[in-house]
């Protein structure tokens, strides 16, 4: 079943229209990469998803219900930045905690939630520090935890290791994979301009160009068989 349908989904900016009208099906439990050059709108078709920006025109479908109008709050989403955009006067217990309290959860229900999520990403004895007593994965980590608590639908992820050096981009790398798996049913939608990290983590992987999609498909599919040079370039096959 689709978790999250594009039907001509078009987004402008003023008169710069930055997603041409993509269509596309993102499976429920599937761990979909969209890929392609900077500039390409990888980020504003996430943002579309998450309904941190409204659609130009289209329909979004999630579960088969149109979402176009339904705040990002009420999606079931939960997004993971770039940057970790953590409290940085909260302790890690509390930054990991904050959104459940919000929405009015119980103080044993979110200490549960806090724990299994931390124990998830070895995280257990950081969770009384302060964000500057980090490294730049510990970080990421109580960013990804921080979205694991809140227990969405769909993991939205905007290059979540491009801040970070080489060695700690494989383990969290191997990380979130490792996640998808335990989660089990969790859609992830992963944007990367890294083909390492699109080979390795999706199911199936989305090439954008300018604003469309070039070509879906699994990794396997995409390098045997680019439709385009534009996608053997990207995938890194001869073709
Ligand atoms: P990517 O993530 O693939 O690098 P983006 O989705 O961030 O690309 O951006 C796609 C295009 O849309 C870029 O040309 C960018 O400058 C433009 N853009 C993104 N957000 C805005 C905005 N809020 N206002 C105007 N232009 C924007
Ligand atoms: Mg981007």
């Amino acid at each position: 079943m689709a978790n999250i349908e594009l039907r001509s989904v078009r987004k402008s900016f003023g008169a710069f229209e930055v997603i041409k009208g993509v269509d596309m099906d993102i499976r429920s439990g599937e761990f979909m990469v969209f890929v392609g050059p900077s500039g390409c709108g990888k980020s504003t078709l996430l943002r579309l998803i998450a309904g941190l920006e409204d659609i130009t025109s289209g329909q979004l479908l999630f579960d088969g219900e149109r979402v176009n109008d339904c705040a990002p709050s009420r999606r079931g989403i939960a997004m993971v930045f770039q940057s970790y955009a953590l409290y940085p006067h909260m302790d890690v217990f509390q930054n990991m905690a904050f959104g459940m309290k919000l929405s009015g959860a119980g103080r044993e229900d979110i200490e549960k939630r806090v724990k299994k999520a931390a124990a998830m990403l070895q995280i257990e004895k950081l969770l009384d520090r302060l964000p500057r007593q980090l490294s730049g994965g510990q970080r990421q980590r109580v960013a990804i935890g921080r979205a694991i608590v809140r227990d969405p639908r769909v993991f939205l992820f905007d290059e979540p290791l491009s801040n970070l050096d080489a060695a700690l981009r494989v383990s969290t790398r191997i990380e979130i994979a490792r996640l998808h798996k335990e989660i089990g049913n969790a859609t992830m939608v992963y944007v990367t301009h890294d083909q390492v990290e699109a080979m390795t983590l999706a199911d199936r992987i989305c090439v954008l160009r300018d604003g469309v999609v070039e070509q879906i498909g699994t990794p396997l599919e995409l390098y045997n068989h680019p439709q385009s040079l534009f996608v053997a370039g990207f995938i890194g096959s001869p073709k």
